[in-house]
């Protein structure tokens, strides 16, 4: 198998037709072997019933469908883990990843032998709202300065690998997983290409501001330990505070009070998101559940 192209869908049912078709009609001019590989995230509409009818009719398509949500992580590592290609790519269902943008991607990749990642990024965020860019400049800053994962700003999980690249994602075995962090992580020759992702064709994006700062602080979590040296600097600053206030007043000042209490609180809530990280990775729980898996054959990969 030359090419797998895994797609996360979770309430994809106006686009994921087109999709295929679209996707199709690209592979096929490249005259490889190629396997589309649809992960039905749990999704509530009829997603999952027209993909299985475009496996029915077509043996290049592969479906595996979750239990319930478990987010697009979790759909992106079954895809992962259930691919066979000698090449692996990751788009999303809705076509705001081009797959004409694709096949360049796969050219570039077998034009260069010593690239082994190919990465779309948002060289333009011009369509998001303020408040969004100003947060996602935030995010890249902050990790980029404390984090073991550098990114790219705008860098997407749009991207085209070789399989052992493939492997080597799969072998980190976290539960809370941030693929971009581990893609920059486990290193690799990646070389980053600027596109523009088109307009969403049908329904809404499935980041709300909430979700998303929750899903970087996580990421953020994932690949840095800087948080927990900087309840330390801070305690040590606040003890110097109060031994000055203590020595000019003979007292500890209300100010000095609330702050101490401050300054413990927030480092006990920010202790609470590792420790959670730990008891989440004791649990042994799966990353997602299967409910269904069709158009594999014996000999494929099996999980
Ligand atoms: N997706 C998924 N599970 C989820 C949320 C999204 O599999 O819980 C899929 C979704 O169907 C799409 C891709 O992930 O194919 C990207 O989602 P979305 O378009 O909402 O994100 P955005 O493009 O706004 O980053
Ligand atoms: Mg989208």
């Amino acid at each position: 198998m030359r090419l797998s192209v895994i797609v996360p869908c979770y309430n994809e049912s106006d686009s994921v037709n087109e999709f295929y078709e679209q996707i199709t009609k690209e592979l096929k001019k490249k005259k490889i072997t190629y396997e589309i590989i649809f992960v039905d995230d749990g999704s509530k509409d009829d997603t999952e019933e027209k993909i299985e009818t475009i496996v029915q009719n077509d043996k290049n398509v592969k479906m595996i469908s979750f239990s319930k949500n478990f987010g697009k992580e979790a759909a992106m590592l079954a895809g992962l883990e259930n691919s066979n290609g000698d090449y692996v790519s990751i788009m999303d269902a809705d076509m705001q990843h081009s797959p004409v943008t694709l096949m360049e991607m796969y050219d570039k990749l077998i034009d260069n032998p010593d690239y082994d990642v190919i990465c779309a990024y948002k060289a333009k965020r011009s369509d998001d709202k303020p408040l969004k860019r100003v947060l996602t400049s935030l995010f890249y800053r902050v990790n980029n300065k404390i984090s073991d994962a550098k990114l790219l700003p705008g860098a997407s999980d749009f991207r085209i690998f070789k399989c052992c690249v493939k492997d080597a994602i799969i072998s980190l075995k976290e539960k809370n997983r941030f693929l971009k962090g581990i893609f920059s992580w486990i290193g690799f020759n990646t070389i980053y290409i600027p596109y523009q992702p088109e307009k969403r064709l049908y329904g809404t994006s499935k980041w709300s501001i909430l979700k998303l700062i929750k899903y970087s602080l996580s990421g953020m979590i994932s690949f840095s330990t800087f948080p927990l040296k900087a309840i330390f600097i801070a305690g040590t600053l606040v003890f110097i505070v109060g031994v000055i206030n203590f020595i000019l007043m003979g007292n500890l000042s209300y100010r000095t009070i609330i702050l101490f209490v401050s300054i413990i609180m927030m480092s006990i809530g920010l202790i609470s998101l590792y420790v959670s990280r730990i008891y989440n990775n004791t649990l042994e729980r799966p990353n997602y559940i299967i409910k269904k898996k069709i158009g594999y054959n014996d000999k494929e990969v099996k999980k």
